[in-house]
């Protein structure tokens, strides 16, 4: 093959004899090189020369009074791992010959053989080229699997890989998945090629809250991860509140202001598999989906495929049985006057080891395992039972309770709820989330009317968190709506929330529906929805769900002209809801 006499060479000698580097030079410039050569004798001159510029090749003696073979060697591989190193001397033993194609030189010639000079460069310099060809196609196929295209972060092969090394290795970690919300509505409204900048841009955000102590993947589409190298719940938690805010200031894309919520799951490493840990991780993004929280942690007892979670439907069974079950109650206050004018009965498990346990753990447990209706005959007639006992106390409030689902479609449970609401005079109410009424709504229709027309009062629950319109409730036979607690924790902040609460009521108002606010937790939203002529409001506020007895004493010294505001007499010493699930 011909090298052609345009082909420069940038030649770097490792060699004590300039007549044997003039030699070299001489014999490649016969073969058509335009050679520029160097030549270094000591290791300190070898490093820098490698550092300085580029080079073709390097030759090397195998032994020098400064310096060898060898040594030359592992300076040029540290170097870079493709740059031919061809061994050039006069003599060399066999055995050393082996020794330093083990290290990475390419091939050896000898002084008196030079003729294979040439032939051995130019095979060489093909063979690096084949060589980096194939990195750089090897590198791009790493790409390809382990970095996402779209924002050129480690993938979800990565995250596996990484994340069952830590496993493997014990290393403390924290997961975190992030989930953007309403991120399908903004592609259908501005486009997909304008999604995708949104997507780029939060993990842009993202980079900004996490290189010190995380790593970030993009696992796909609207979910990023993050990896973190704790253990310390507290700092994890910091973690995401700065992703929330973070992710939760405006986007501007195409002229328009567009709020891209998040919400996080998060778990620790409670498992040596990394498949099964962003399971779970997952699985805590879907509770706090659900909640209409921002973060929420991996609990096992909600984890249906948890040894936890199986043990705690045994113990729930025996709960009835056993009297661990029982009621709190939360005022409902009237936004016009501060008056009390019902409440909702929230049911509170005391498990004999995990202490107090929250609904939220054990109604969807109840849920799936079909133990929902024999729960909700407890509520009914404990609800039942208290309203008898405090009318006796002369408190005529009504009670709210809450349905499943699977309630609506059980025709006996049902006949037992009318029969308390007529035992009650009209002292029962219900409520019913939008989601529930949707699973069969046919029959769930024909069930409500039969509650509506026996006069029970029925409010839609967690209203704003499901798809139904203020349109289609219209068909549907119920009294009012509850505004679901997410949308207050922002209200004075936030112009989204506060214009989806403002014209939820108008509109309501409209089809002859009342309006709850339900999680009010401070004076100034209160104000708020007083100034929307939202009718009713419940929350922290006024008063924490409380026991029947701490109810009938928090009414009785209620104000008579209403809720005097600083609610300091009604911030009762046992705050249930300050107890936190087992984990
Ligand atoms: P929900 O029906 O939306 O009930 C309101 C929840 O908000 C209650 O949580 C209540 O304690 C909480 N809350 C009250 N005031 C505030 C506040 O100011 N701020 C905030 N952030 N939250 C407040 P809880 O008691 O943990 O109940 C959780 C959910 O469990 C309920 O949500 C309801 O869906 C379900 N649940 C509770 N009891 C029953 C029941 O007897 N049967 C059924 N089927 N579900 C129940
Ligand atoms: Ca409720
Ligand atoms: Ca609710």
């Amino acid at each position: 093959m011909s090298t052609g006499s345009s082909n420069s060479l940038h030649v770097l000698i490792v060699e004590d004899s300039d007549e044997d580097a003039l030699l070299l030079k001489r014999h490649l410039e016969a073969a058509g090189y335009r050679v520029n050569l160097e030549c270094v004798q000591t290791p300190v001159a070898l490093i820098a020369a490698l550092r300085r510029k580029h080079w073709d090749i390097v030759f090397s003696d195998f032994s020098m009074p400064q310096f060898d073979g060898l040594e030359a060697l592992k300076i040029v591989r540290d170097h870079d791992r493709d740059l031919p190193f061809l061994v050039v001397s006069g003599t060399i033993g066999e055995e050393r010959a082996v020794q330093l194609m083990k290290f990475g030189a390419q091939d050896y010639v000898l002084k008196n053989n030079i003729r294979r000079l040439v032939p051995a460069v130019e095979r060489e310099l093909k063979e690096m080229r084949l060589r980096r060809e194939h990195r750089l196609a090897q590198e791009h196929i790493q790409r390809l699997a382990y970095y996402d295209s779209l924002t050129q972060l480690p993938n979800r092969h990565r995250l596996l890989e990484d994340l069952q090394q830590r496993l493997d290795r014990a290393v403390p970690s924290a997961l975190m998945i992030i989930n953007l919300i309403n991120f399908r509505e903004v592609n259908g409204a501005i486009g997909y090629g304008k999604g995708d900048e949104l997507i780029r841009e939060a993990a842009g955000r993202l980079h900004d809250v996490h290189l010190r102590d995380a790593d970030l993947y993009h696992l796909y589409g609207n979910e990023f991860a993050l990896v973190l190298r704790t253990e310390d719940r507290d700092h994890v938690e910091s973690v995401a509140q700065n992703v929330l805010k973070l992710l939760g200031a405006h986007y501007v894309s195409a002229g328009f202001h567009i709020h891209i919520g998040a919400r996080i799951g998060i778990v620790l490493a409670s498992t040596k598999e990394a498949g099964l840990l962003l399971q779970r991780a997952d699985l805590a993004a879907t509770l706090a989906k659900r909640e209409g929280k921002g973060y929420a942690w991996y609990e096992a007892e909600r984890d249906p495929s948890s040894p936890q979670h199986l043990a705690l439907l045994a113990d729930l069974h025996d709960a009835i049985r056993t009297d661990q079950l029982f009621l709190v109650f939360q005022p409902k206050v009237e936004c016009r006057t501060g008056a009390v004018t019902g409440s909702e009965a929230l049911l509170r498990w005391r498990h004999p080891q995990h202490g107090l346990i929250m609904p939220e753990v054990f109604i969807e447990m109840a849920e799936q395992s079909g133990f929902i209706d024999e729960l909700t005959r407890h509520v009914i007639e404990h609800t039942l039972r208290q309203i008898t006992a405090w009318r006796q106390s002369g408190i005529a409030l009504p009670a709210a309770i809450n349905l499943s689902a699977k309630n609506l479609l059980n025709p006996q449970l049902m006949g037992e709820l009318l029969a308390a609401a007529v035992r009650t005079g009209r002292g029962i109410e219900i409520e019913i989330t939008e989601t529930a009424l949707m699973r069969e709504p046919e029959r769930a229709m024909a069930a409500l009317h039969q509650l509506y027309e026996a006069g029970i009062r029925i409010y839609i629950d967690d209203f704003g968190t499901g798809f139904s319109s203020l349109g289609y409730l219209k068909k549907l036979p119920i009294h009012a709506i509850k505004i679901d607690k997410s949308f207050m924790v922002d209200l004075v902040r936030n112009t989204d929330s506060e214009a989806i609460v403002r014209s939820t009521i108008g509109l309501a108002h409209n089809l002859g529906l009342k309006t709850v606010a339900e999680g009010v937790e401070d004076r100034q939203i209160w104000e708020r929805l007083a100034k929307y002529q939202c009718d009713e409001a419940q929350g922290s506020f006024f008063a924490q769900p409380l026991t029947a007895a701490q109810f009938e004493k928090a009414i009785t010294a209620w104000p008579r002209g209403g809720f005097p505001g600083a609610g300091s007499v009604f911030q009762l010493p046992t705050r249930l809801t300050d107890h936190k699930p087992p984990r």
